[in-house]
């Protein structure tokens, strides 16, 4: 049975831009290298706006040498990027941004959902790229909720979402520069999920509603049968051994299950640059300044009269 190395409590909340209140649960000043591929993880809401004309979110900024990944569950938002491409993420539906070499963005709640106003929910994981890939171009792949595979667990105990890697023989739609699994699961009260998990990787649980129990004690040992429970917000690391996960539900909850194998390389992060050398976070900010990360479309073109 794989051992629960730490269960990391959420700090206190920070608004991006004027859009997103957030809680970082992990980020990679402190955790990059225990966490490794996952860099950072941002829990927005679950927050209530009320109707607005105002549209909130965090204007044009860059990105460089990793990738973003917005899950949405409740709400709904909207991006714009340099490189022309662009979409809207509403519940169900995530968007995996590779920023690679450089991009600028903006991510604001879509015009609709400011109108209307409701409840926004929703998770901002980086995933970082190796160190041979943190230079590939910009992309940008939009997963909707009817293009990721739901398993349904047996006897009822919920489900596991595959937004990348494989649970069961289904593969998720994300494309990932190196092996990682993100699974969004729905566990039913009282019930269980068991997996297992090769050595070397490493793997971790978000909470995001509820709480779940995890058995913490090794088989055939007094502290068998354990169990250790994780609550809303908190964030459980698991060691790199090989083993099983066993995860207990108590009352209905949701939860993020991160697995990959660490990418073993140096990492330097500097605000919204993450690469392997001081030397190369000094080069981002040098292009960045330069304009060599592409610049966005003017925010009212296509509305513009054509004449
Ligand atoms: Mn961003």
């Amino acid at each position: 049975m794989k051992r629960i190395q730490q269960i990391f409590d959420p700090p206190s909340g920070h608004w991006v831009g004027d859009g997103f209140p957030v809680r970082s649960l992990f980020t990679y000043d402190d955790q990059a290298q225990q966490l490794s591929p996952f860099l950072l993880l941002d829990y927005a809401g679950p927050a209530d706006f009320s109707p607005s004309k105002h549209r909130r979110g965090v204007g044009e900024h860059p990105h460089r040498g990793f990738e973003t990944v917005t899950i949405v569950y409740e709400g709904e938002v909207e991006h714009r990027d340099s490189t022309g491409a662009g979409g809207r993420i509403g519940p169900g539906d995530v968007q995996w941004m590779t920023a690679g070499a450089g991009i600028v963005h903006e991510e604001f709640h879509s015009q609709q959902f400011a109108r209307a106003g409701g409840r926004l929910h929703m998770v901002q994981l980086w995933v970082n790229l190796p160190a041979r890939h943190k230079m590939t171009p910009p992309t940008y792949q939009t997963l909707l909720d009817r293009d990721i595979p739901r398993i349904e667990l047996p006897e009822g105990a919920g489900s596991v979402r595959v937004i990348a890697g494989e649970y069961q023989g289904r593969r998720g739609p994300a494309h990932t520069f190196t092996p990682m699994d993100v699974w969004d699961l729905r566990l039913v009260g009282g019930r269980e999920l068991r997996v297992s998990f090769p050595a070397g990787r490493t793997v971790a649980l978000v909470v995001l509603n509820g709480a779940i129990g995890i058995d913490a004690g090794q088989a055939g040992t007094e502290k068998a049968g354990a169990e250790q429970v994780a609550a809303e917000a908190q964030l459980v690391q698991f060691d790199r051994e090989a083993g099983e996960v066993v995860l207990r539900a108590h009352g209905n909850a949701s939860a993020l299950l991160l697995s990959g194998e660490p990418l073993n390389e140096p990492i330097v992060g500097y605000g919204p640059f993450v690469m392997n050398t001081r030397g190369e976070i000094m080069q981002a900010i040098e292009d960045f300044n330069a304009g060599r990360f592409g610049q966005m479309a003017p925010r009212d073109l296509t509305a513009a009269p054509t004449t």
